[in-house]
């Protein structure tokens, strides 16, 4: 299952589909150079991938105190606050 919150950007979680970088490695342009973004369809599929892990309302945030990404999962059961 792929972890969004290791690597350095979430969307390297999954491989790309365009350019066949492995999950993790950054995309690369056709020349063999690294790309200056990733991939429109690498970031869609993980971006789908995402939403089936975690759900529609989940999103991922930088935490800069961490150091790291957190996925923040949108409580849905939770009591409501008065
Ligand atoms: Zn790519």
């Amino acid at each position: 299952m792929p972890d969004f919150t290791r690597h350095k950007h979430p969307v390297l979680a999954v491989p790309c589909g365009e350019c066949r970088a492995a999950a993790g490695a950054w995309c690369k342009r056709p020349s063999g150079h690294r790309a200056a973004d990733l991939h429109l369809c690498r970031r869609m599929a993980a971006d789908r991938t995402f939403v089936t892990q975690h759900g529609a309302d989940a999103t991922i945030r930088y935490d800069a105190d961490l150091g790291r990404w957190q996925v923040e999962a949108v409580e849905t059961c939770a009591p409501a606050v008065s």
